[in-house]
């Protein structure tokens, strides 16, 4: 037996997460100019990073020889939320709080639920850290929680929720919520995964922190890589019950967040301005996109996020014309949706282009 048999069998059982392309990888496998592509694949952020936050980076250059202090994120934090510091662990990206949970709660002989369609990082934390997984069919493309607290089993420790969705982008709203969280077991740990929260219209933005205090099992993730423009920075935080954010901060790694991560978070938190308009232009992508993939004929999922899902019928067909034309969607077959693609909004010209270059690839 090899060094690699005796790893556990659920480990040598996973698949590696699927990235959405890089720029670069595409320009070296079709030898087309970076200047020429556009890359509409991650739900990154189209107008960059906050300004303020790229000044704080900057200042933040001359520490790096210390190692990270958290306190001042933690602090921020704390009073956005109306939280005592003691409910938040900060992650390496959300993805990382993720994984604590599934450390914190998962192991051979438990169980994790989540949703068909939903996104890929909680079947992988799930099974690495040994847990079965249960996959409840969608509705709608979305979470069905009816179907979803009918799965739970006496060994489930962890039920996850994205809301919205990624990659089908439905939407769960606060009130179908509540009436979860009020019929799980208090000994299950109800995940909710808000990476997409501030794309929502003010109105259907929920305030979920608020039921920390109703629900003890209750934990919601949030990401600076989306709307604040962090993603290559890795920084996201979990709130939950101070017991639980304790287990997670003893299997997290010491100094998960690093300097300019945690500099430049403080300071995209307080940039309104930048916030707004990030909001402001994601709400002219989505209609630009759904009026012209309506024109196109396409059926798709309506957006809640800053992406579109749509029907193309043999997407992987689509897909390589559309990177033959210099343009990055995403594939979503690991998803189960092998006929559909995602699209991440972006500024007026790169979806002008997308769409022109989709017209192109299905003619
Ligand atoms: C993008 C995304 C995240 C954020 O991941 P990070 O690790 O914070 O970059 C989390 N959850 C969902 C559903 C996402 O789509």
């Amino acid at each position: 037996m090899s060094l690699c048999d005796h790893s556990p069998a659920y480990i040598r059982a996973l698949s590696a997460y699927q990235p959405g392309k890089p720029i670069t990888q595409l320009s070296r496998e079709l030898g087309i100019p970076v200047d020429n592509i556009i890359k509409l694949a991650s739900n990154e952020n189209p107008l960059g990073m906050s300004p303020k936050a790229r000044a704080a980076v900057e200042r933040e250059l001359g520490t790096l020889e210390r190692y990270p202090d958290d306190f001042e994120l933690k602090s921020a934090l704390a009073e956005r939320h109306g939280l005592p510091r003691e409910c938040i662990v900060l992650g390496n990206g959300s993805n990382d709080v993720l994984d604590l949970l599934a450390r914190v709660f998962l192991a051979p002989g438990t169980s994790a639920v989540f949703s068909q369609h939903a996104f890929a990082v909680y079947p992988l934390a799930s099974r690495s850290a040994g847990a079965e997984l249960i996959a409840v069919p969608a509705r709608d493309f979305g979470h069905d929680l009816d179907a979803m607290l009918a799965a739970i089993r006496p060994d489930t420790r962890v039920v996850w929720i994205a809301n919205p969705n990624n990659p089908t982008g439905t939407f769960l709203a606060a009130d179908e919520l509540v009436g979860f969280l009020e019929k799980v077991p208090a000994n299950v740990a109800v995940v909710i995964d808000e990476a997409y929260n501030d794309y929502l219209p003010p109105a259907e933005r929920i305030d979920s922190t608020a039921w920390l205090a109703r629900f003890p099992n209750l934990v919601v993730c949030r990401t600076f890589s989306k709307i604040y423009g962090l993603a290559g920075l890795r920084i996201g935080y979990g709130l939950a019950d101070a017991g639980v954010a304790d287990l997670m901060n003893r299997v997290r790694q010491p100094f998960n967040c690093n300097n300019l991560a945690l500099a430049a978070a403080v300071a995209a938190l307080g940039d309104d301005e930048f916030l707004a308009k990030s909001y402001a232009v994601n709400v002219a992508g989505i209609e630009q996109i759904s009026a012209g993939l309506t024109r196109l004929g396409r059926r798709f999922i309506p957006a809640h996020g800053n992406f579109i899902t749509f029907h193309v019928g043999d997407a992987a067909a689509v897909n390589e014309r559309l990177l033959r034309q210099g343009v990055i969607v995403r594939p979503i077959a690991g998803y189960g949706m092998p006929e559909w693609l995602r699209v991440t909004i972006g500024l007026e010209r790169d979806n002008a282009r997308f769409l022109e270059a989709l017209a192109q690839a299905l003619s």
